[in-house]
């Protein structure tokens, strides 16, 4: 899976500049960064000065996926279509390290390594990818449309987005998508976020941290 930070417009100097207009007016594009302010910000959840700091992202990663990022409303995604161009043959199969057996009830599950299944799992997902990739060829090789032709494909093969979201939205993502009850594949792909927004704005990444890595 691929995370690919295209551009940003983000630091800690952006949040407190905002936030500063309130009280400075136009002298607010003069000051300077206050990390006591940063931390009032988001001790106080007065959320809307981390609004103006945007990160867009390329990413490729499965359709499993690409779905449970879709559902982050407040960003702005472009995807590829399965309607206008062939897709490519690529298909997910989880790394030996991706915890496999999985314990416990619904909302309480945990995940045990479970190597010794993991022959059988990519071996099974390489039996269904082939057979699905060899129809959906074989039906545009018909004239088949591709609208129609891509029903037959599973959700592990590949797809691409442009994610773009600001710096409040992003730390609601991350909060809900690094947690472990969320889906592993979504982990790694927020955690290479994060690897972004830490870097970026850094004593806002302090602040969300300390004050327990919640939406804001
Ligand atoms: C572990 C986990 C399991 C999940 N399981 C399922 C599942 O089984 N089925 C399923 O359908 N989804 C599931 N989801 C998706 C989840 O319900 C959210 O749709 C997704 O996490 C996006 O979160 P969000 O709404 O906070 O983000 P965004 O859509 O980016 O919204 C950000 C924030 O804006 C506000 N907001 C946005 N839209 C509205 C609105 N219409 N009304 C009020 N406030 C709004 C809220 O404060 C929200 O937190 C799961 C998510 C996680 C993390």
């Amino acid at each position: 899976m691929i995370v690919q930070l295209i551009d940003s417009m983000a630091s800690d100097l952006n949040v407190v500049q905002a936030a500063k207009v309130s009280t400075l007016g136009e002298a607010s594009l003069q000051t300077g960064v206050s990390e006591g302010l940063i931390k009032y910000l988001m001790r106080e959840r007065h959320a809307s000065p981390f609004e103006h700091n945007v990160f867009r992202f390329y990413i490729e990663a499965p359709i499993f996926v690409t779905r449970e990022i879709l559902r982050h409303r407040i960003s702005s995604i472009n995807e590829e279509s399965g309607r206008y161009r062939v897709l490519k043959g690529e298909f997910y199969y989880p790394p030996q390290s991706r915890p496999l057996r999985q314990i416990g009830k619904t909302g309480d599950y945990q995940f045990e390594s479970g190597e010794d299944l993991w022959d059988d799992t990519t071996a099974a997902l390489k039996q269904s990818y082939d057979l699905a990739w060899a129809n959906y060829t074989e039906l545009l090789n018909k004239g088949v449309a591709k609208e129609v032709a891509r029903m037959l494909l599973p959700v592990g093969i590949y797809s691409s987005m442009h994610f773009t979201i600001n710096a409040r939205s992003l730390m609601n993502f991350l909060s809900l998508r690094t947690a472990s009850n969320a889906q592993w594949e979504i982990q790694q792909i927020a955690g290479k976020m994060e690897q972004h927004f830490a870097i970026d704005m850094p004593i806002t990444y302090a602040a969300w941290v300390e004050y327990g890595r919640k939406s804001i």
